[in-house]
């Protein structure tokens, strides 16, 4: 069979098949059964249907690649877990004024590169689900390019290289809910330089034009490489996120 080359790493054939496009870990809640809550995917002009599996992909990464993606996955899981309940972990996470809440054993450049793993794949799927989430080409080369440089096939190799990545000079801010909030799974551009993701209620707002000059989220961006913040939000922003996607899935119908 003639197999497309890897997106990543553009040299070896792409003989992966089922690759996920937002880490397995992330999806944990949507695809459970859990009454009450939704499990849907917001897509504009089709009609509400129950997820039943995460959004995967054939043939976009080779074996190594794919490996490479799963080695940060893995190291990433355990923060996630932990800031669902960062209150208990006072030595790992300080509130800030504003609602920041500061990672301090969390590497922002380690951060920034699993970050990007979502973004980018975003960027790259087929996938109808993400079809109104793009991003100019010429900086999802970018953001592949730090990737290929900074992903590695091992836990030891991905610590002990990184520090002397030169990374992307684009914004990005996470957000969080307060409290626990409706479970969503969307992605799509505000415009045509900032794109939101929100997975399991943890948003990425990525902006694609590296001049965010006087734009509230400056402060709150994860652009340096000193720290890394998470917004806490309040719920209504959430709900106003929800209002939104429920309005552009109404308007289509
Ligand atoms: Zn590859």
């Amino acid at each position: 069979m003639n197999l497309p080359i890897c997106k990543l790493c553009l040299t070896n054939k792409a003989d992966k098949m089922n690759s996920h496009i937002i880490p397995k870990f992330l999806c944990k809640g949507i695809f459970a059964e859990i009454p009450h809550r939704h499990t849907l995917r917001f897509v504009k002009g089709e009609k509400e249907r129950k997820a039943q599996d995460s959004i995967k992909e054939d043939n976009i990464l080779c074996t190594n690649c794919e490996k490479r993606i799963e080695v940060i996955e893995t190291y990433f899981g355990r923060f996630f877990k932990e800031w669902e309940n960062f209150t208990a972990f006072p030595e790992q996470y300080t509130l800030l004024d504003k609602n920041l809440l500061l990672c301090t054993k969390v590497h922002p450049i380690l951060f920034k590169l699993f970050i990007y793993t979502i973004i980018w794949r975003l960027a790259i799927s087929h996938s109808k689900e993400f079809k109104n989430y793009k991003i100019s080409e010429k900086v999802v080369e970018n953001i592949r390019d730090f990737l290929n440089a900074g992903l590695k096939n091992n836990k030891p190799q991905l610590l002990n290289s990184f520090e002397d990545l030169s990374t992307p000079l684009f914004h990005f801010c996470i957000i969080k809910p307060k409290l626990p909030e409706n479970i969503l799974l969307t992605a799509y551009n505000i415009n045509n330089s900032v794109h939101l993701t929100i997975i399991n209620a943890f948003g990425i707002i990525f902006f694609s034009d590296e001049n965010l000059n006087n734009n509230v989220f400056v402060e709150v961006s994860n652009v340096q490489n000193k720290q890394v913040l998470i917004s806490i939000g309040d719920n209504e922003i959430w709900q106003s996120f929800n209002q939104k996607i429920f309005q552009t899935f109404s308007d289509s119908q």
